[in-house]
């Protein structure tokens, strides 16, 4: 059994609870993890908080070596940590491979833009004077991470806050805990201990005490919108950073130029990886009303070949679920969808074959609209509603029309169509022509109810910086403009 990594040591902590791990696609236990309790919360924020002293000075070079030692021990358990995360979070083993490869190169990433600068030099009011602005990291982070990308979004938080001299607290999903185990175990070994802290746990029994901490001054996590506002909630009275990656909505605009093959398959990836459950898996598709059958068609005819299938079989294109709740909700949406006139054209029901696995089929539903929950809150699942729109100017409405902002999509040759739509899209992402394709170097995040946060590129690094105005006067002589008044 994995323990809970903390001060440089492995450990079960003070609870005697353990927390099953289960294969979603055989929904068999994999592993179990101990279930951290917050005196395990107490020791770990100690340790962290006593590591800060020595990390914050540590050189920027040492630490960025450490950082490569990371990646490089990472590249050598490879094979080891994709089979993992393919056991706990199901989807197919090309997808977790693309999730590793962010893993590690997100922490060679930081290591050098960590040793590149930490603040600036401005133009001081006087010759004899020196303004500095610093970057200064906060303290301890915690980073709260959920299941659906245990690593990416772990390594997206990680490797930024450590490169900027924070040490960090881990608290992975109680979901798809063994990954991030694993990586303590054999490829953070060489770091200073309680600069990296692993804790396992629920989130009311583990997550929340780090956020009520005193000494936790960042909060960076990624999840749910509800967990998001109740981390605010206690958070904010404090003060805190608040670092919130919370959910999406996202539309995809098909424009009347685009090819429909082309346009079927970037619909079904950008809707059906991971089965949905990314957090900019497109869940609203907008075709234009004089070629929506085309396009339909061609999407129709593309989802039909797709095959569902356990992670780690070669052939399988779609894997499970996460879980049955995750599943019960796209079933309840796809059934009040039905319920208001949509129709389904392929899918809407669990597969008859493999038995076992929370497993779905892909869906696409016509006569969909925004009044229907399935166009308005987070599906996380396999389903693609088709809405028809009469003008590209409504199109951009719609996608609009949305509590969410995370990331927008369309497909167009057109440039004005894509200048206009660049422009209005109210979301941190906008892709055109190429859906879904993330970039090191570009801060990714979201708008409105996804929440403000960015990750990657000088913001994602910005994110776990404190800002100091250093104001420098050379000459120790008395001020002209200092008390008393009467005598000037
Ligand atoms: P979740 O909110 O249920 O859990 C996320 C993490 O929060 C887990 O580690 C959990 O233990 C912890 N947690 C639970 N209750 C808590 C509490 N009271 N206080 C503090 N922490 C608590 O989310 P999930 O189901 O694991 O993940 C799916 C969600 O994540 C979706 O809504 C998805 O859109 C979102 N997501 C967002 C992004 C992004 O970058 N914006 C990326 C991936 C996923």
């Amino acid at each position: 059994m994995p323990l809970h990594y903390i001060d440089g040591k492995f450990t079960k902590g003070g609870g005697t609870e353990t927390i099953e791990v289960i294969n979603p696609a055989t929904e068999e236990v994999i592993d179990t993890v101990p279930r951290g309790t917050p005196k395990d919360v107490e020791a770990t924020v100690k340790a962290a908080k006593d590591a800060f002293r020595e990390w914050r000075k540590t050189p920027a070079n040492t630490r960025a070596h450490l950082m490569h030692e990371a990646a490089a021990k990472m590249r050598a358990h490879k094979d080891k940590i994709v089979h993992l995360l393919t056991l706990e979070e199901g989807k197919p083993v090309p997808e977790n491979e693309e999730e590793f490869e962010w893993l590690v190169n997100t922490f060679d990433y930081y290591a050098e833009l960590g040793r590149h600068e930490r603040g600036r030099v401005l133009p001081s009011g006087e010759y004899s004077q020196l303004n500095l602005v610093l970057k200064e990291p906060y303290g301890v982070v915690a980073c709260i991470i959920p299941w659906n990308y245990p690593l990416l979004l772990m390594a997206w938080k990680v490797a930024p806050a450590l490169a900027s001299g924070n040490t960090v607290i881990i608290k992975p999903s109680e979901v798809t805990p063994l990954s991030t185990a694993y990586l303590a175990e054999h490829c953070w070994d060489h770091f200073p201990p309680g600069v990296i802290n692993v804790i396992n746990g629920f989130g009311k029994e583990v997550a929340e005490p780090l956020v009520q901490h005193i000494d936790v001054p960042v909060i960076a996590f990624t999840g749910s919108l509800a967990t998001g506002q109740r981390i605010a909630s206690i958070a904010a009275p404090m003060m805190k950073k608040l670092h919130l990656e919370l959910g999406g909505k996202d539309a995809f605009v098909i424009c009347d130029d685009a090819d429909p093959e082309v346009a079927a398959r970037a619909l079904a990836y950008a809707a059906l990886t991971n089965a949905g459950q990314v957090c900019t898996s497109t869940e609203r598709v907008y075709l234009p009303k004089n070629k929506a059958a085309k396009f339909t068609e061609a999407l129709v005819a593309h989802v039909k070949e797709l095959k569902l299938g356990p992670g780690l079989e070669s052939s399988t294109d779609i894997g499970p679920m996460i879980g049955a709740t995750y599943r019960e909700k796209v079933e309840g949406q796809i059934a009040d969808a039905i319920q208001h006139g949509a129709k389904v054209l392929t899918g809407g029901r669990r597969p008859q074959n493999p038995q076992k696995g929370y497993f779905y089929e892909p869906t696409i539903l016509t006569n969909v609209d925004h009044s229907m929950t399935i166009m308005r809150e987070e599906t996380f699942g396999p389903a693609i509603p088709l809405m028809e729109y009469t003008d590209f100017e409504q199109a951009i409405e719609l996608a609009n029309d949305c509590m969410f902002g995370l990331g927008a999509c369309l497909l167009t040759s057109d440039p004005m169509k894509a200048k206009l739509f660049l422009e209005e899209a109210k979301a941190g992402t906008v892709w055109i022509n190429d859906p879904l394709t993330d970039n090191y170097a570009g801060p990714f995040g979201g708008m409105k109810l996804s929440g403000g946060a960015r990750e990657l590129g000088q913001e994602g690094l910005d994110s776990f910086r404190e800002t100091k105005h250093v104001h420098w006067e050379f000459a120790t002589t008395p001020k002209s403009w200092w008390y008393p008044y009467g005598k000037n």
